[in-house]
């Protein structure tokens, strides 16, 4: 196969292995900085321009999209783009745009009955009481809608300190929700792996001592974990529901069985393959081989 992989920064570890574990397999793989492809969409023959040349619908068989969660818009009109061009992606446009908003994916997840933490999202600080009470009132997480790697993430433990922080978000004009604090969670989160309806690995991220929340980049750790049928099936059908071929789905263990905090479109592989000892990259390549075809794009951008 002949693939192109969407990304700005090809050291990163992620990007790295996609690569090495194309190339092991026998394809061709070029890297294409997204926000160096520009194009005509008006196009009745779409193609992408890239570096002086003009790219086709043969020039590539599949693109594998890694789209950092600050170029969401951009990078999500170039992988559109190919779509047009009927190159297969990995995950499709759609599915990423909707990913990358929580409280949308939250209530698709919602109404096919996943597992959530009860969680309320308002727009003026005024309801903050009422918000507060339905999210189970204090201790009660607040997070920041567009927040990545824990930050944005609060615990508030007592009434006033909930009232006063979500007053604090809303006056800065950040959206924001409530939701209910899995305690016995115990500061662990779960981050299953989903490629093509299957968990290919899954480890579990503990945070550091004094914090509640996991992940790594707040100086948590990961280790390979077993998960249970249920927690299994709640991963394949979030991504199932999502429209993600590849996801990572993070959820939490409740009183109330697996909940599902996020399912990421662009997930990392250094913890995850560092951690299980798997080859999730080659896995991933693996289902391009299986699935990448003209025709085999669902959405094309609607
Ligand atoms: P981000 O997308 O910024 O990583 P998350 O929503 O995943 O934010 O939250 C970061 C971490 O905080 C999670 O990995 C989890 O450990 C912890 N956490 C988040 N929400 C809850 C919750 N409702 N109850 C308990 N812990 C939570
Ligand atoms: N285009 C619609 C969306 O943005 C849905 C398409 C679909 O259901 O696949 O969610």
């Amino acid at each position: 196969m002949k693939l192109a992989m969407l990304a700005r920064n090809p050291n990163l570890y992620t990007h790295r292995r996609l690569v090495e574990a194309a190339e092991e397999r026998g394809h061709t793989i070029e890297i294409l900085n997204t926000l160096r492809c520009f194009m005509d969409i008006t196009s009745h023959r779409p193609t992408v321009h890239y570096d002086g040349r003009v790219i086709g619908p043969k020039d590539f068989d599949a693109v594998i999209p890694r789209i950092g969660a600050s170029v969401t818009f951009y990078g999500t009109a170039v992988l559109r783009q190919f779509e047009m061009m009927d190159v297969y992606p990995l995950n499709e446009s759609v599915s990423i745009g909707r990913s990358r908003d929580k409280l949308r994916s939250m209530q698709l997840l919602a109404r096919r009955g996943i597992g959530l933490p009860v969680t309320a999202f308002a727009h003026s600080a005024k309801q903050a009481e009422q918000v507060l009470a339905i999210a189970g009132g204090a201790p009660v997480v607040i997070k920041l809608l567009e927040g990545t790697q824990g930050i944005g993430v609060v615990l508030a433990d007592t009434p006033r300190s909930a009232k006063s922080v979500f007053e604090a978000f809303r006056s800065a004009n950040v959206h924001i929700l409530a939701q209910e604090f899995i305690k016995e969670a115990n500061g662990t989160d779960i981050r299953a792996l989903v490629v093509g309806g299957k968990v290919v690995a899954a480890m579990q991220r503990t945070g550091a001592a004094d914090d509640f929340r996991s992940n790594i980049h707040r100086g948590g750790h990961a280790e390979k974990i077993r998960i249970t049928a249920e927690e299994r099936s709640t991963a394949v059908r979030s991504a199932k529901i999502m429209g993600l071929n590849v996801c990572g789905v993070d959820m939490l263990r409740s009183n109330h069985g697996p909940v599902v905090m996020e399912v990421n479109s662009s997930p990392g592989l250094e913890g995850l393959e560092k951690a299980t000892n798997t080859d999730v990259a080659g896995k991933i390549i693996a289902f391009l081989e299986e699935n990448a075809a003209k025709g085999r794009t669902k959405t094309r951008g609607k």
